[in-house]
C-alpha cells in the first residue's frame, strides 16, 4: 500500500521536531563566513545586520576595503545612527600600489575589530572583505583566529569575501559559498546604484 502525502508529511514533521528538540542554545555568538565568487556576500551580511537591529541588538561594521566608495548601505546606516562603522581607508589617500601602506591600514582596521570583539558591547560585528585582506597576507590568519577565539561570548562575527582561509572555515559555525551562475557584469553591464553599491 502506498503511503499518502499526509502520512509522509507527518513523518517528516516528526523528524524535524525531534531535530529541533535535540538542538541546544550554545550561549555564545556564532562565526559566519560568506565566501565564493557569486554576488551576495556583503549584502547578505547587511541583511543579518538589519535582522539584529530589529531586535535592538548592538551591531558594528569594519570594512577591509581600500578607499571609501560610498555605498547605499553606508548611507542608510549613517542616517539610522547608533552603528559603529569603520572603514579601512578612512583618513588615507589611497595609493593602491603601496603594499606597505595597505598592510598598515589593514592592521589598524583589525586592531579596531579586535577591540570591538572583546569589548562585550556588540551582539554582531561584520568584518567585511576581511577574507581578501587575509588572502593578500595583509593580516596574519593566526592572529585573526586568536582574536575570534578571544571574542566576548555575546558577539557573533560575520567574515565576508572570496577565498575564505581554510583555517578560518575550520572554526566557523556557518559557511555559505555564493556561486556565480550569472552576473550582469559578464554581459557588460556596469555596477548599478542600489543593486551593487
Ligand atoms: P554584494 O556587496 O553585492 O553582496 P559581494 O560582497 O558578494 O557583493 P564582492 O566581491 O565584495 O561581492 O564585490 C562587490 C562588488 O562586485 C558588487 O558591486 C558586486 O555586484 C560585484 N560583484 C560581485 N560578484 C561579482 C561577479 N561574480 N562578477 C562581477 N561583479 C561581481
Ligand atoms: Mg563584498
Amino acid at each position: 500500500m502506498s503511503t499518502t502525502h499526509k502520512e509522509e508529511m507527518q513523518k517528516l514533521q516528526a523528524k524535524q521536531r525531534a531535530k529541533v528538540a535535540a538542538a541546544s542554545n550554545p550561549n555564545r555568538g556564532l562565526i559566519l563566513v560568506h565566501t565564493g565568487n557569486g554576488k551576495g556576500k556583503s549584502s547578505s551580511a547587511f541583511g543579518v545586520m538589519v535582522r539584529a537591529l530589529g531586535w535592538k541588538q548592538k551591531v558594528g561594521v569594519v570594512q577591509f576595503i581600500k578607499g571609501s566608495w560610498i555605498t547605499g548601505e553606508r548611507r542608510f546606516f549613517d542616517q539610522l545612527g547608533g552603528i559603529i562603522w569603520h572603514t579601512m581607508g578612512e583618513g588615507f589617500t589611497w595609493d593602491t600600489q603601496d603594499r606597505v601602506r595597505d598592510i598598515k591600514a589593514a592592521k589598524m582596521a583589525f586592531s579596531k575589530a579586535h577591540e570591538l570583539m572583546v569589548s562585550g558591547n556588540l551582539d554582531l560585528l561584520i568584518l567585511d572583505e576581511i577574507n581578501i585582506a587575509l588572502r593578500y597576507d595583509y593580516l596574519d590568519v593566526r592572529s585573526v583566529i586568536d582574536s575570534l577565539n578571544s571574542r566576548d561570548k555575546r558577539t557573533s562575527i560575520i567574515l565576508t569575501g572570496r577565498d575564505a582561509a581554510p583555517a578560518i572555515c575550520e572554526i566557523a559555525d556557518l559557511i555559505t559559498e555564493m556561486t556565480e551562475i550569472k552576473h550582469p557584469f559578464a554581459a557588460g553591464i556596469k555596477a548599478q546604484r542600489g543593486i551593487d553599491f
